[in-house]
């Protein structure tokens, strides 16, 4: 289980709680993999100190904040579970909803299941905008999903060994493991709460900046090896 994280001090032990009860419940061996993305606050001790408790539990610490997509991607190339999930620290995703998408992915034959916070504890600000930009992503990518952002997903352990995340591609993983040749993606509905502790670390910015990262996405994959094509 990957979490990346900037300063979500507050809610690590509670969210480590959960997830182990989760996996003791299911007999699931496991890993939390925490990516702490350059926090300021005490993430790093709070890591530090739930790692002397469970050797399950693991960290790689940034020197400085390099963003969600990164932390990912270091998080993929270590991870070392035949599936894949990650998921935010803030306790706005449930770590109940691992056993049904685990098994998507194993009995299913899944390669990447991607949560769908059908119902959101998010403000409007939000909520609308994200409306509209899912519907242009899955026009760009052909990839029919509801909800292309959800921080909780699943992946066959192959899928994340073959996709580079990079700059805040966070947002569209499932175009990047489609564009690695990645064919079965679902989605399942999954319950989201209203963050507990500490704040929102995107601001408006994100959608400007989501819709210049499609727009490179849909760029890279149609011309890719033959920019003068556009032309
Ligand atoms: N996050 C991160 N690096 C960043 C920004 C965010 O690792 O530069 C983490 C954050 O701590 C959280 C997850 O990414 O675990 C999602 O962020 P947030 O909850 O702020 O996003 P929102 O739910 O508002 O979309
Ligand atoms: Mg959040």
């Amino acid at each position: 289980v990957i979490v990346p994280l900037y300063n979500e001090a507050e809610s690590l032990p509670e969210l480590t709680a959960w997830i182990e009860r989760v996996m003791k419940d299911n007999n699931f061996t496991y890993e939390i993999l925490f990516i702490n993305d350059g926090s300021t606050d005490e993430s790093w001790d709070v890591i530090k100190d739930l790692q002397s408790k469970n050797d399950c539990v693991k960290g790689v610490c940034f020197r400085r904040n390099y963003g969600k997509s990164p932390a990912l991607n270091t998080g993929f190339q270590r991870a070392q579970g035949d599936v894949v999930i990650t998921m935010d620290a803030d306790l706005q995703d449930s770590p109940d909803e691992i056993p049904e998408l685990y098994r998507m992915i194993t009995q299913e034959g899944y390669d990447l299941v991607s949560g769908w916070k059908k119902k959101r504890y998010d403000p409007l600000s939000k909520t609308i905008p994200t409306k509209l930009f899912n519907a242009t992503a899955r026009a760009v990518s052909g990839i029919y999903l509801h909800d292309f952002n959800c921080g909780l997903k699943a992946y066959r352990k192959k899928v994340v060994k073959h996709i580079e995340v990079y700059g805040d591609m966070h947002r569209y993983i499932p175009f990047l493991a489609k564009a690695a040749g990645f064919k079965k993606i679902g989605e399942k509905v999954v319950q989201h709460q209203a963050r507990k502790y500490g704040v929102t670390k995107f601001g408006l910015n994100r959608f400007v900046n989501g819709y210049l990262d499609l727009a490179t996405l849909w760029f890279q994959t149609k011309f890719g090896i033959k920019p003068m094509h556009f032309f």
